[in-house]
């Protein structure tokens, strides 16, 4: 099972890999070997081990009482949350060194934006002993301070980028820039299903871990595999595509994707990709992305800075437009408000992001015996200076 992906990477008319010529070796060696390689039963067998007894799967499938009173309907939460790390990053970045060190190399490179990424590929590379570059935005760099500190006492190297708006995408350019001059013995992790093929495949497949555990442990609590709604925060969508992945084939379970509004969609200031965006290729694949008229790339905004990016993997842009998932937003307010909620309700300080997939319960009225099943994708540890500077704390 998976997003129905053809052989060169698309998903209805989205995906593809839009490459400049001199990165064809890598993402060529990449796509003829990475399904060979996870196919492999010392494969999965180092895979299934790290995310036991190093990330600390299977994270647990939580009933939320408190916030099932309030809303009047069943809400189980995923505690992606619960990751080492501190949210569902880590899954890809362990499949990804794994299949970097099978390919025999040894030195990591990775972008980030907020950090998350950076940390958990930082993680991946200490765990392993290989040498880890990441690259990211002078700007950001600035603004994630406590991030930047952790990837330092992890062993990697900060590499500041200080072209265009000094952010996630001028950090992209440098890492794809490294690559190419890097080409036998660097290995690119990239931290959403975002980029070339055979990137947003293989990213998918590592975050699947999400639902291939959301069905066993619905079948213990409720004697069934399929809930009847999934929802998840979308900012590249790795997350969303793993807590989706295996209900797919589901007709019966709703899938709903959540944006992040901003200031509100037509504020000029928001990440809600899939309303405002239009076909366009960002980081060598074909999707919906922010654009403006003559096709530059808008620059995006959320209060989380992991939803904070301009497109989406194109095999949302794919359930978008085929309708497979419903796509929502909530706005910088609602997300922060229903932040505190669970906080109160609940005793979970959530991850900003994982906030906007929470708003929906304010958005959207469920049946009493619906079973909802919403995605918490990373806790809230992180973003305590926002919570605090919002709510004057
Ligand atoms: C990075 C991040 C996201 C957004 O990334 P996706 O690829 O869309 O999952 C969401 N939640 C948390 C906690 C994150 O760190």
């Amino acid at each position: 099972m998976n997003y129905h992906v053809n052989q060169q990477g698309f998903y209805g008319e989205f995906g593809g890999a839009f490459i400049p010529e001199m990165l064809y070796p890598n993402v060529e060696e990449l796509r003829q070997q990475y399904l060979d390689i996870i196919k492999t039963e010392s494969f999965q067998e180092d895979y299934l081990k790290l995310l036991k007894d190093y990330v600390g799967r299977p994270t647990p499938l939580y009933f939320a009482k408190n916030l099932s009173k309030q809303y009047k309907t069943k809400i189980y939460l995923k505690r992606e949350d619960l990751c080492h790390t501190g949210a569902h990053k880590i899954n890809n970045t362990i499949g990804q060194i794994l299949l970097a060190k099978r390919l025999g190399k040894n030195r990591i490179i990775a972008e980030t934006g907020a950090g998350q990424h950076g940390v958990a590929t930082a993680t991946v590379c200490a765990l392993m002993g290989l040498q880890c570059i990441v690259y990211m935005g002078e700007i950001d760099i600035q603004r994630q301070a406590p991030n930047v500190a952790r990837m330092k006492m992890l062993g990697a190297e900060v590499r500041p980028a200080t072209s265009g708006s000094k952010t996630l995408k001028d950090a992209t350019n440098e890492a794809i820039r490294d690559w190419i001059n890097n080409p036998i013995d660097t290995f690119y992790i990239i931290g959403s299903v975002v980029g070339p093929h055979p990137y947003p495949d293989m990213v998918a497949r590592f975050q699947s871990i999400i639902s291939e555990e959301i069905k066993k442990q619905l079948v213990e609590k409720e004697g069934t595999e399929n809930p009847d709604y999934v929802i998840a925060c979308v900012g590249g969508g790795s997350n969303a595509a793993g807590a989706f992945y295996h209900f797919l084939e589901d007709p019966n379970v709703n899938l709903i994707a959540v944006e992040a509004a901003g200031k509100g969609i037509d504020s000029g200031e928001s990440a809600a990709t899939s309303v405002l965006g239009k076909t366009g290729i960002i980081h060598g694949s074909k999707t919906l992305l922010m654009q403006t008229e003559d096709g530059q790339i808008t620059e995006p905004y959320s209060i989380s800075a992991g939803l904070d990016y301009p497109g989406v993997g194109p095999l949302h842009a794919h359930l978008f437009q085929s309708g497979r998932a419903v796509f929502m937003s909530a706005t910088d307010d609602e997300a922060m408000l229903a932040g505190l909620n669970l906080c109160k309700q609940e005793g979970i300080i959530p991850a900003i992001e994982s906030s906007h997939a929470l708003a929906v319960l304010n958005q959207k009225q469920f049946k009493s015996d619906d079973i909802v099943v919403i995605n918490l994708s990373g806790r809230g540890d992180k973003d305590l200076n926002t919570y605090i500077n919002y709510f004057n704390l």
